[in-house]
């Protein structure tokens, strides 16, 4: 074997432990919570055929040629138009899927040793994306309204040691499914505008609202002090990784230019089907759809815990919407012994332990309950109950 000197970024590089434990739970038979994935029946195959051939027919040799960095322009003007504040379209930079935008935003913000805060638990994906740029993740304590204020501000450090950014997912987070309060909102972006943070706005999940929609963002509230992100992936479909960043007009620049070096451009195709997808109003038809379905089986999912998991001593979260499900299991009790367990008796989720960056509570686990039907998630949850009292006789 060749023995090649890699950078000491590589050597920091992991894969990501979801896709690790995916290898061995998508097995046929096993019923998995464990994927991070949208319901392909959310997919509007019709829409993007018809899409396809209208963009071929129309303008095909633009839509196949290289293309502006910072996006298609009706793109980013539908965009603009849709955000629940006054955004400028010049503010929009269309990324290949907004995992890109999480790369860029921690090229143009972090050296090594840099300290930036998420939120206990976090998005792994996040943790990452910014694991290359070598900085020091920090976790904010958190309840179920979001990160603490009064910890947020003690953690955020002083001088040189200040943090450079605040990652956080207000909407239905992946992976506890729990959604920020609007005061907490408020509370946060002030304190951010105090210290002079940014705050970093993850929100792939936010249309997928179950009764009500939630408070408005935080880069509503503050839009000079806020990079928010925004995707298609669960709206419409993630393989066309198309997501996007509004940022103020201060770091624009420097976020288009990183983008530049990383991949010119988001392909020009998947930005004119996108395009023509959702022109006339299609999501405010299509979204609700997907809202339905996924209400029908967090119900179900929320009803199996409740039947079975009585007497256990395990906790979960009530989400209002998005994919995800949180359990706090006993004291003491490891979800990664656990899986085994689980995966034995035929279903499989993700241990929590890597959505944190650091001080991991090893006693969580994520389940989602978009891709699995109701019938599956009743023979899910029990052979779960059954996994968890196996431990408890252990
Ligand atoms: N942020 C969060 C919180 C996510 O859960 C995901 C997808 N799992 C992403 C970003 C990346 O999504 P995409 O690149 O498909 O837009």
């Amino acid at each position: 074997m060749t023995t090649w000197t890699l950078a000491e970024r590589a050597a920091k590089m992991n894969s990501s432990a979801i896709r690790e434990i995916l290898k061995l739970t998508d097995r046929p038979g096993i019923i998995s919570m464990a994927g991070g994935l949208p319901s392909p029946k959310a997919f509007p195959l019709e829409a993007f055929t018809a899409a396809c051939q209208a963009v071929m027919q129309r303008d095909g040799a633009a839509a196949l040629q290289y293309s502006t960095t910072e996006g298609l322009p009706a793109l980013r003007q539908a965009i603009a138009d849709f955000l629940p504040w006054n955004v400028d379209p010049e503010q929009i930079l269309i990324t290949t899927g907004s995992q890109q935008a999480l790369d860029l935003i921690g090229k143009v913000f972090l050296d090594k040793g840099s300290r930036m805060l998420v939120e206990k638990p976090t998005y792994l994906g996040a943790l990452q994306a910014f694991t290359p740029m070598e900085p020091v993740a920090v976790g904010v304590d958190s309840d179920d309204e979001g990160m603490l204020i009064e910890d947020f501000a003690k953690q955020v450090g002083t001088g040189a040691g200040k943090a450079r950014l605040a990652y956080v997912l207000p909407n239905f987070q992946n992976p506890t499914g729990r959604t920020m309060s609007d005061a907490r909102r408020q509370a946060l972006v002030e304190k951010a505008r105090e210290l002079n943070i940014p705050l970093i706005e993850d929100n792939p999940y936010g249309d997928l609202w179950y009764e009500e929609q939630p408070p408005l963002p935080l880069a509503a509230r503050n839009p000079e002090g806020v990079i928010y992100m925004g995707s298609f992936s669960k709206v419409l479909a993630p393989g066309l990784r198309i997501g996007f960043i509004v940022a103020p007009k201060s770091v624009y620049g420097k976020l288009t230019q990183a983008k530049q070096a990383a991949d010119l451009h988001t392909p020009s195709f998947n930005q004119r089907v996108v395009a023509e997808v959702i022109k006339d109003g299609f999501l405010d038809r299509h979204v609700p759809t997907i809202r339905a379905m996924y209400k029908v089986q967090r119900d179900a999912m929320l009803a199996a815990l409740e039947r079975e998991m009585s007497g256990l001593n395990v906790s979960w979260t009530r989400p209002v919407g998005g994919m995800f499900l949180w359990v706090r299991l006993p004291q003491g009790m490891d979800a990664q012994t656990l899986l085994a367990a689980a995966v034995e008796r035929g279903m499989a989720f993700v241990p929590g332990a890597p959505f944190f960056a650091g001080d991991a509570q090893g006693n969580t686990l994520r389940l989602s309950y978009v891709t699995v039907t109701p019938e599956q998630i009743d023979k899910g949850i029990a052979a779960l109950a059954s996994a968890i009292r196996s431990q408890h006789a252990a």
